[in-house]
């Protein structure tokens, strides 16, 4: 990916909310860059949003296809992210540390089922030390 073709690429925020027949709901998804681990993307709308790329389909009911790409200025460096999102709250993907199918569950999973929240408020990529928890991701909830 070069960076003319990253920047001809619409910015993720375009594509939320994703709504799952169920309820569920992604409002933004946050990538880090693998470098230095700045944010991009996220809930808020502003430039940081440029920088985070990519499309979003939903080629079944229970999932959306991630496909995005982060470009960090700083470390000249392109980020991919392409992940499953499925209407139970979970991502899978490959692990970038052991290149295998993985599934992955926010920390807040348990308490969100048993609250019946439905709705998931930031994907956000957290980056190495939690993939040894098996714990890629942290969702923020609340009531709609
Ligand atoms: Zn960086």
């Amino acid at each position: 990916m070069t960076l003319v073709e990253f920047f001809r690429l619409p910015v993720l925020y375009s594509f939320f909310p994703c709504v799952f027949p169920n309820g569920a709901r992604l409002l933004s998804f946050t990538g880090q860059c693998w470098c230095c681990n700045k944010d991009f993307g996220g809930p808020q709308p502003g430039p940081h949003q440029e920088f985070l790329r990519g499309e979003i389909t939903h080629p079944i009911p229970k999932a959306y296809i991630v496909h995005a790409w982060a470009w960090c200025k700083d470390c000249d460096l392109m980020t991919p992210f392409h992940y499953h999102i499925h209407d139970d709250l979970t991502m899978t993907g490959r692990s970038p540390k052991t290149g295998e199918w993985a599934r992955w569950r926010s920390r807040s999973w348990k308490d969100t089922v048993e609250a019946d929240l439905q709705t998931f408020e930031n994907f956000i990529w957290t980056s190495w030390d939690y993939l040894e928890d098996f714990v890629l991701s942290v969702f923020k909830y609340f009531k709609s």
